[in-house]
């Protein structure tokens, strides 16, 4: 039989969770959708620009249609944000404003958003804004990639430089766990970029990226979406500007928006989440280890918090369960209730199971296994003898070890982005360009097709 760690936690099969740009959002329209999502129960991630922007947007500036938004100064606006604040939505940085923000600004942004909206560690670009992490042609690492999008950057983008006025990148690391970075097309975000959120070692001021979708928001809803994103316990990232769903003159809802939402927030096995918690859990599971043999699997937990509900998904139905992980066997899952800090567990099946995945590994006979991790090796001994080493390190009988032994605390170092997967987000986010310019009317020159004194057409979801 066939098995797989996966990371939703027990019930759920998927995981949705949005990031709601506010370019352009009134108040009126914000709590027009936001009242409704509430009604729902659809808590997710929206972005604030705490303040009103005194600069253009970009170096060279865009078009002043960059601009357009509501802030955190119109006091109905705070007050409504505290609001869903206190009903678990999240409330994150657009930046400080909509505008080039030297250094000041955001740290005053970031200290804003802790006294009056604490809680979220992510944080999005906005546009061309020069106070921007690791953008324009340094959103790709790979050098030919990197080489390639530089002829089309124009604008200077410089969070990351220490000798900029718009230098925030020691603040971002020790305030923000996560940026958005490529877009998909693909519903399931995860299977996009299953290694998010990751660090990369040449953005060391940002502990880590992750992916997101750029679709309609009635796409994700299809039912054979939900059925795909299910089968495949996937976790769709949506990247919206979710106030546009809402008429900006009588205020009405688009109906396919208010369907899709129903659909969604009604199935039970479907996790709605803001994105903070949700790359907590994906982080949570990147720190669990498995190695199996035949009829026995042991469970390795490297973070120092524990795990709830961790699920081991199966091609079939099992007979019987045991161990001392209290497994219990919920149709085609296994259901591990906790696994402790640093802990190993062990569970025997009756039928034989054979893991796939990154972080599973078949044990040799010995009942040893190494896993080489970006922080180093993990050593995992599960027979019931010490595992003495010739470099002197041992093993306990039951037991694990790094080597060389290093901070458990140490996550940044946990998942990393391989080169094919990069490669893949790399096209995904060029495909998603070249078709706005084949097919929806995008201008390569940012200028052109942000120009406001005519209708932006891809402020429309249904051009997406
Ligand atoms: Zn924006």
């Amino acid at each position: 039989m066939r098995a797989r760690l996966v990371w939703p936690p027990y019930p759920y099969r998927a995981g949705f969770c949005v990031t709601d740009d506010t370019d352009a959002a009134t108040f009126e329209q914000v709590k027009a959708v936001y009242d409704f999502l509430a009604s729902q129960g659809f808590r997710t991630t929206k972005t604030v620009w705490p303040f009103r922007p005194v600069d253009r947007c970009g170096i060279p500036p865009l078009p002043d249609s960059t601009l357009r938004g509501v802030t955190l100064e119109d006091p109905r606006y705070l007050d409504y944000c505290k609001a869903l604040h206190a009903q678990g939505f999240e409330i994150c940085l657009h930046g400080a404003s909509a505008g080039n923000n030297p250094r000041a600004r955001t740290q005053q942004a970031l200290e804003f958003l802790e006294r009056h909206l604490p809680g979220s560690d992510t944080f999005i670009c906005h546009s061309k804004n020069a106070d921007n992490i690791y953008w324009e042609h340094r959103i790709v690492s790979l050098p030919v990639l990197r080489r390639l999008v530089r002829r089309y950057s124009k604008h200077a983008c410089s969070g990351e430089n220490e000798a900029s006025p718009y230098f925030w990148g020691d603040l971002c690391q020790r305030k923000i766990n996560q940026i958005r970075l490529f877009r998909t097309r693909c519903r399931n975000t995860l299977q996009r970029n299953p290694s998010m959120p990751y660090f990369d070692r040449r953005k060391p001021y940002v502990n880590g990226w992750f992916s997101a979708t750029k679709r309609r928001l009635s796409d994700c809803a299809e039912p054979r979406a939900v059925a795909d994103l299910k089968r495949d316990y996937g976790l769709t990232v949506l990247y919206q500007y979710r106030h546009r769903y809402a008429r900006p003159d009588t205020l009405a809802l688009d109906p396919p928006f208010r369907d899709a939402i129903a659909t969604l927030a009604s199935d039970p096995e479907i996790l709605i989440d803001t994105v903070s918690r949700l790359m907590r859990r994906l982080r949570l599971v990147q720190g669990l280890f498995l190695i199996y043999r035949r009829h026995q699997f042991w469970l390795v937990n490297t973070n120092d918090q524990d795990v709830p509900q961790v699920q081991v998904a199966l091609s079939g139905r099992l007979s019987r369960v045991g161990g001392d992980a209290g497994a219990i066997i919920c149709a085609d899952r296994l259901v591990l209730p906790v696994i402790r800090a640093s802990a190993l567990v062990s569970v025997q099946t009756a039928e034989p199971l054979h893991f796939t995945g990154s972080r599973c590994k078949r044990l040799n006979r010995r009942q040893r296994g190494t896993f080489p991790t970006p922080r180093g090796t993990l050593l995992v001994n599960g027979s019931a003898s010490p595992w003495r080493r010739g470099d002197g390190l041992t093993v306990a009988a039951n037991a694990w070890s790094w080597e060389p032994p290093s901070s458990p605390a140490d996550w940044t170092a946990r998942s990393r982005l391989p080169i094919g997967e990069e490669l893949g987000l790399t096209l995904d986010q060029i495909w998603i360009i070249a078709r706005e310019i084949l097919f929806k009317g995008r201008s390569l020159n940012p200028n052109v097709f942000l120009d406001d004194t005519k209708e932006i057409k891809l402020e429309d979801h249904n051009n997406w």
